[in-house]
């Protein structure tokens, strides 16, 4: 840190990402990619042509990628806004929103929220999930808060309604609710009918994690075409051209092929609901997820150790030292045949601990 740093920046504990390691081959199941490539469709429009035009800046409106999102999912084009990934959509939003009203969000949920939110300066109230980590909308009424969840929420895997969210908006009818769907594709109900009911409301998505595109960073919004208008002119205030060129061609591809999106989530679900039954054969408490991830805590070895000893046998998961899920591990869903090495190695390191 030099000496010039703000004190704002000087207090703020960054976003500690996954590791993307170089040091050797893992398999690696800590970050919640996608296992497969993207779509034969994609690879094709990433042209050579595509990359000679990388020489122009690309559409600062996103023109044809916000209407191939807005027509797979039947919504006008002016309610959809597209960014450099969700991140980039999601700080877009604090910064739209947070600022007179502060934000509130649940304790244990995606680690980026807080980052943003001291970021921003922005009065933040973490509420507490309940006892078995569910979420409980409730306790976000008339808060005066914008409020931010994800739906399924990470790294619990666990889902609200639709019913639940609505109601929520309806009882926090000055602030913002984003709903953070990064997961919703692996078994959710989407609350995006409720963009069209609610002028309080955005869904926030993206390619990273059910369109195998984590590396084009390319993330959207649903709302009611006032809130697109503040989203982009933040964007506008900040960085105009910030989706580039190829990853459009890219997520316009991945949105399309909509037979390979499904044949793939659905490989995704069969081997989740694989390893939510065998972990607990093993004798794990596994969460009921929604998501490309399971959740998962054993009473012989704790969280870390557990984490460490897969390490050393070449396979990555996500620890979290947080309070309350200290215990647990989030195991990204990749392969069967990933799956299998998972649990082989597991039974192993049980054994050993015993
Ligand atoms: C992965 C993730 C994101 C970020 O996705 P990008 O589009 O890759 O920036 C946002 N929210 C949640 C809950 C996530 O897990």
């Amino acid at each position: 840190m030099s000496m010039f740093l703000s004190k704002r920046l000087l207090e703020l504990s960054p976003y500690v990402p996954g590791e993307q390691p170089r040091d050797k081959k893992y398999i690696k199941l800590n970050t919640n990619e996608s296992p497969f490539s993207p779509s034969p469709k994609v690879i094709e429009a990433v042209s050579d042509k595509e990359v000679a035009d990388l020489r122009l800046y690309s559409d600062p409106d996103l023109k044809a990628l916000c209407g191939a999102i807005a027509n797979r999912y039947n919504v006008p084009a002016e309610c959809v806004f597209c960014g450099n990934g969700s991140d980039e959509v999601l700080s877009f939003a604090f910064l739209a929103w947070g600022s007179d009203c502060g934000v509130a969000y649940p304790d244990i949920s995606y680690g980026f929220y807080p980052v943003f939110a001291g970021l921003y300066g922005l009065n933040a109230t973490s509420v507490p999930l309940e006892e078995d980590l569910s979420l409980d909308l409730t306790k976000f009424y008339n808060n005066g808060k914008m409020t931010v969840f994800a739906n399924p929420n990470a790294p619990t895997g666990l889902c609200v309604t639709v019913e639940e969210i609505k109601k929520l908006a309806l009882n926090n009818k000055d602030n913002i609710i984003i709903v953070d769907e990064a997961y919703v594709d692996f078994g959710c109900e989407s609350a995006l009918p409720l963009i069209f009911e609610c002028e309080n409301v955005l869904v926030v998505r993206t390619f990273s994690k059910s369109h195998q595109l984590a590396g084009a960073r390319v993330g959207y919004a649903f709302g009611n075409p006032a809130l697109i208008n503040d989203l982009n002119r933040v964007k506008f205030s900040f960085n105009p051209y910030n989706v580039n060129r190829l990853s459009c061609v890219a997520a316009i591809a991945a949105v399309n092929d909509i037979d390979y999106h499904k044949a793939c989530v659905d490989k995704i679900i069969t081997t989740r609901n694989r390893l939510k039954t065998e972990l607990r054969d093993l004798g794990f408490e596994v969460t009921n997820s929604y998501a490309n991830f399971v959740f998962a805590a054993h009473k012989d070895i704790n969280g870390r150790e557990y984490y460490e000893k897969l390490r050393s046998n070449g396979i990555l998961i996500r620890h979290f030292s947080v309070p309350r899920i200290n215990n647990y591990v989030r195991i990204t869903v990749g392969t069967d045949d990933e799956a299998d090495t998972l649990l082989k190695a597991t039974a192993k390191i049980l054994n050993e601990v015993k």
